[in-house]
């Protein structure tokens, strides 16, 4: 059952690589959709993946990091993004078992992840993914009266704080500081963590940016994707709530 939970995880982290190479070139008008074409391709000399090609992880490992026909080099974003979903899958079903608690939390960190890369790549949060995190804190809360008004709240607030932050930053500096993306995506975590998360929720994911400006060196003009900060921290706060 555990060996089977965590292929299932690889094929999900699999499907969430093709989410994150598809759904921006989408949104951009391209060509694409999540679910056309049809059978995988290379992104660089467009040539259909064959059966063994699309294998998660071991196709990689085989084909040594290189598409075949065009000797491209194969990020490493794709066997890190279906390892990391099979791995996740494994310790989600360890942790929860089989209920709707795992079904949750699944749907909550592969979101997640398709979010960080996709900002992390082209900095910017897709509606689609942000707000159905965000109605899905909300279901998640559903059969609790109490825990159901604190992510009501959670999501107006994390909105507002993120957006008042937003344009006191445009006001005085001319800049923008966050993209609207952020408040989205602020407002789905708000919904799941309730609306007492979010001060903490604020204040590491803004220490864990600066950490990050600081180490890489990233120059006062230069920008940044804060969302990647923003779903680690969120993430790690929903599971200690639930597991501490
Ligand atoms: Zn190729």
């Amino acid at each position: 059952m555990l060996f089977i939970a965590f292929i299932f995880g690889l094929i999900i982290g699999s499907f969430l690589n093709v989410v994150i190479y598809r759904l921006p070139l989408a949104i951009q008008g391209g060509h694409y959709s999540i679910i056309e074409p049809k059978y995988s391709i290379c992104p660089n000399c467009q040539t259909r993946l064959g059966f063994l090609q699309l294998i998660p992880v071991f196709s990689f490992l085989i084909q040594h990091g290189k598409c075949q026909h065009c000797q491209q080099k194969i990020s490493w974003q794709y066997p890190i993004v279906e390892l990391f979903s099979g791995l996740i899958t494994l310790f989600l079903v360890i942790q929860f078992g089989f209920n709707t608690t795992l079904v949750f939390y699944l749907l909550f960190i592969y979101i997640a992840t398709a979010l960080l890369v996709i900002d992390f790549k082209y900095q910017y949060l897709p509606d689609i993914l942000t707000l159905v995190l965000l109605y899905l804190g909300l279901l998640f809360h559903l059969d609790n009266y109490y825990n159901l008004n604190a992510g009501v709240l959670g999501a107006v607030v994390g909105y507002l704080s993120l957006w008042s932050i937003y344009w006191i930053f445009k006001l005085i500096t001319g800049k923008e500081g966050f993209g609207y993306g952020d408040f989205k995506l602020t407002a789905a975590l708000g919904a799941w963590l309730g609306w007492q998360a979010l001060p903490i929720l604020m204040s590491i994911s803004a220490g864990l940016a600066l950490v990050f400006a600081l180490f890489k060196r990233v120059k006062l003009s230069q920008t940044f994707s804060f969302g990647p900060f923003l779903l680690l921290t969120g993430t790690g706060l929903l599971f200690m709530q639930r597991l501490l």
